[in-house]
């Protein structure tokens, strides 16, 4: 069977209509062959219901056909014997009827006749004489007339004149002379009746009727046979269909109904034949037509179909789910494909053997092999350079062993066109989704950039790294509030080995703590100076000389706040030994203060005779005292108060002369520095005396003018120094331009004045001399540069040092008269609030406050 099965096919395949069929179901999408696939089964199963229900309906139309016919046929036969059942009566009826025409019958003997029908035949209720003129003759049984007669005019022997069934037939039989049957409305009491009007005749005379009734209900139990009333609700009907005798069917349910298809298909009713249409026999089948079994198999059917479409939707319904996750996953492996092609970085598997058995995209790209070449290989592989392969083979023995160097290693691949480049390596276990180990997965960097980067990188940091450790600096770099160090240089090392406490001393001795109160540094400010961490590395480098005691040398600490490299606030300290810096400094401090002993000295010495002059004043009077007392006390002419008198003012010019040798004493005597908060109306009037002594010699005028003061943060003696110097100047400039005594006039001046905003003191020395020489004012303070024979020419230098030192300012400017130069002013100020570190010159840092370790 299957074999000729497939020796057709080919031949069915050949069909035009299949072949058309093949071609449409081509050309559609597979989302639609899909959709049709599944649509299919559902369609078949309809179809198969459907079929399943024509089937049944065609059956179940057969079989009522069947019922219909079986209805028909039980009904007829039972209105047969109806009919013959009142064709026999009315026979014997008629004869009796002849028998009362041809007037054999008196009364008694048709009540006898009558007595024997009525016992006879039960459903014969009554019978009645009635002539022509509608008088009852006689009544027998238990005709309903008789009843109604006696309410009517029956009773009188006349029928009702009122037209009713009774008398219609009446009048018909006479009309017709014939038998009439009328089906007679039911009397009051319930009973349904048959009238049947025999005619009866005088001769050719209508002479009457006579009347039968027959009882409905009586004529339906004996006329209809048990076995068809035993099968269907038979009743007799009248011709409204309203149920004279006999029993109707229940009426049917809707479902009922349904079931039975049609309710009105298994009943039947034909007109009982003698009566006609008035009195109809009806009959009904009671069973549903349709079977326990029949129903039962359509239910079955119907379920077995809507269960098998149940299940196909739920078929398709998870196929499509299965469609959807399918496609997700082919979505899915898509994507990974393709980020697989895209990754830059190379992909091998290996199986358990050493055969590659994949390879992506980017290691075709990277050793220049496709996919074609590499794939089945085992080792050594192309992409070995040979003279790197026994230690590849160690490798890849390794590596199928399962030892496995976690941070990958790298190896030199060589390209198909023979170049080489660095790779780094990467091996992992290939795990399948059962959990076996299926082979070895590596993947492969192209490391060569990075390693050009790092080589670079690390040249860079040698270079860097040589530079800070050749540095003649120590350079550390600390996070704030903890003890590492995060950079040392060699000079640091050498001094502080690789310890950070050096970093902390140094940046705590320049008083900039790079360590902080762990609490502090949890907060956003730190401890430091109260400013936000954050824009400490902004903040301006700082720095302070400090002398290191276990070194035994001065260092110039520089700190700067910077991130580090891990975004930690760090601080860098900055260490350069300054030591000979120091020392030279200091070594020219004391030569400066030497000098300026000297230049005292020096002055003093010019000054000698000056101040010989002056003490001889003094000394003399002393003499002539002296002298005159005792020439007195000899002439014995002097009195004691005299003598007191003389004697007080010989100790006054005593002291004179003590007080200027003690001034001269005091200006020249070498002291340290030292600065206090100095009158200046005191150093003025010291310096002025002094100066005076040689003023008078040169017979020059000193006035000078002084308005009330602050005092002045100052060292005493070096401006008074400043001041003699520059009065001597000026005196001995009048006595070199030879001016006339009126003209020979110095003048000094002390105000107060601002400079900058700030309050200063301001001396003014004038003259009335020849004034400066343009080629002497370029060199005004240049040290040993002096216009003078006998000048040592560092008078100035050590003025406008002196004045600087004490953050002050000198300059000196030429007087004119038109042309003429009247003179020369010397001008210096020095500032009220005392030397500022702020505002401090370069070179002068060295004064400032220092911090000794
Ligand atoms: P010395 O007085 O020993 O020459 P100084 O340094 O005091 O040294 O002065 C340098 C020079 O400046 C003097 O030689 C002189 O030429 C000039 N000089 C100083 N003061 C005056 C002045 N008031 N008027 C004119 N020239 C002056």
């Amino acid at each position: 069977m299957q074999t000729r099965l497939s020796q057709l096919l080919p031949y069915l395949r050949e069909l035009p209509a299949l072949v058309r069929l093949r071609q449409w179901w081509r050309r559609q999408s597979p989302h639609r062959q899909d959709r049709y696939a599944m649509l299919a089964p559902l369609v078949a199963v309809l179809l198969f219901l459907a079929a399943i229900v024509a089937a049944f309906g065609y059956l179940r139309l057969e079989e009522m056909e069947r019922e219909q016919e079986a209805v028909r046929r039980d009904v007829e036969y039972a209105q047969q014997r109806m009919r013959l059942r009142l064709l026999e009566r009315q026979e014997e009826l008629v004869r009796l009827a002849q028998e009362v025409s041809s007037q054999e019958l008196d009364a008694d003997q048709f009540r006898n006749r009558a007595n024997v029908l009525l016992n006879q035949y039960p459903e014969l209720q009554g019978l009645s004489w009635i002539d022509e003129r509608r008088r009852l003759r006689v009544a027998h049984g238990n005709p309903s007339l008789a009843h109604s007669l006696v309410n009517s005019p029956v009773r009188s022997g006349v029928l009702p004149e009122k037209p009713s069934e009774t008398e219609n037939a009446f009048a018909l039989a006479r009309e017709l002379r014939q038998p009439i049957y009328v089906q007679r409305s039911a009397t009051p009491d319930g009973t349904a009746l048959l009238e049947l009007h025999l005619p009866l005749h005088s001769r050719t005379r209508f002479a009457g009727v006579l009347l039968a009734e027959y009882s409905l209900d009586t004529l339906y139990r004996y006329g209809v046979p048990s076995e068809v009333s035993a099968r269907y609700a038979v009743s007799l009907r009248d011709s409204r269909g309203e149920v004279l005798a006999g029993s109707s069917a229940p009426k049917r349910n809707r479902a009922g109904q349904w079931l039975g298809w049609a309710s009105h298909a298994n009943e039947y009713e034909v007109p009982v034949s003698p009566v006609g249409n008035g009195l109809v026999l009806h009959a009904q089948a009671y069973r549903a037509s349709l079977g326990v079994v029949g129903s039962g198999l359509f239910w079955l059917v119907g379920t077995l179909s809507v269960m098998t479409a149940w299940m196909l939707i739920a078929n398709w319904r998870h196929t499509r789910r299965r469609m959807q996750a399918q496609q997700a996953l082919v979505l899915e492996t898509n994507f990974r494909r393709a980020m697989e092609n895209s990754m830059p970085t190379g992909m091998r598997a290996l199986d358990l053997q050493g055969h590659i058995t994949y390879v992506n995209a980017a290691f075709c790209q990277m050793t220049g092999w496709s996919e074609r070449e590499l794939v089945g290989c085992t080792a050594p592989f192309p992409y070995w350079p040979e003279e790197d392969r026994d230690m590849l083979m160690g490798r890849l023995e390794d590596e199928l062993t399962g030892r496995v160097t976690p941070g990958g290693f790298q190896v030199r691949v060589k390209r198909k066109d023979g170049t080489l480049f660095d790779a780094r390596i990467y091996v992992s276990p290939l795990i399948d989704a059962r959990g076996l180990q299926t082979g070895w997965m590596t993947s492969m960097t192209d490391i060569t950039e990075p390693n050009r980067v790092r080589e670079q990188l690390y040249a860079s940091y040698e270079r860097f790294t040589t530079v800070l450790e050749a540095l003649d600096a120590s350079v550390s770099v600390a996070p704030l509030g903890a003890d590492e160090l995060l950079f040392a240089n060699k000079l640091y090392r050498l001094w502080f080995h690789e310890q950070s406490n050096g970093h902390v001393r140094l940046s705590t001795q320049a008083g900039l703590p790079a360590r902080v109160s762990t609490e502090d540094s949890q907060d956003s400010v730190d401890g430091l100076v109260g400013m936000p961490t954050s824009a400490l590395p902004d903040a301006d480098a700082e720095n302070a000389e400090v002398y290191v005691e276990e070194l035994g040398k001065w260092l110039e600490v520089r700190t700067r706040y910077l991130t580090w490299v891990d975004g930690r606030l760090a601080q860098m300290v900055i260490a350069t030994d300054i030591t000979p810096r120091r020392l030279a400094e200091a070594q020219s401090a004391a030569q400066a203060e030497r000098a300026q002993t000297a230049s005292r000295l020096i002055t003093m010495g010019e000054m000698a005779s000056s101040v010989a002059h002056e003490l001889n004043q003094p000394l003399t009077a002393i003499n002539n005292y002296c002298n005159g007392m005792v020439s007195r006390i000899k002439a014995q002419q002097i009195s004691e108060e005299d003598l007191l008198g003389a004697l007080e003012k010989t100790a006054k010019q005593a002291q004179r002369a003590g007080q200027i040798i003690q001034r001269i004493r005091a200006f020249v005597k070498r002291s340290e520095p030292n600065r206090t908060l100095s009158e200046v109306a005191v150093m003025v009037n010291e310096a002025v005396e002094l100066a005076e002594i040689e003023l008078r010699r040169y017979n020059v005028r000193l006035s000078y003018f002084m308005a009330d003061l602050p005092p002045v943060l100052v060292d005493p003696i070096l401006i008074e120094q400043v001041l003699v110097n520059l009065l001597k100047n000026a005196a001995e400039s009048i006595v070199h331009a030879q001016r006339p005594p009126p003209h020979r006039r110095v003048e000094l001046h002390v105000l107060p004045a601002t400079v900058e905003g700030k309050p200063v003191v301001e001396f003014t020395v004038t003259d009335t001399g020849r004034g400066i020489a343009p080629e002497v004012m370029a060199r005004l303070y240049e040290a040993f540069h002096t216009t003078k024979a006998e000048g040592m020419g560092i008078g100035l230098s050590l003025c406008r040092s002196i004045v600087e030192s004490h953050q002050g300012r000198m300059k000196a400017e030429n007087l004119y008269n038109g042309s003429e130069v009247t003179g020369c002013r010397f001008t210096f100020w020095l500032p009220v609030d005392g030397p500022a570190a702020a505002s401090a010159p370069p070179q002068l840092q060295a004064e400032k406050p220092q911090v000794r370790a």
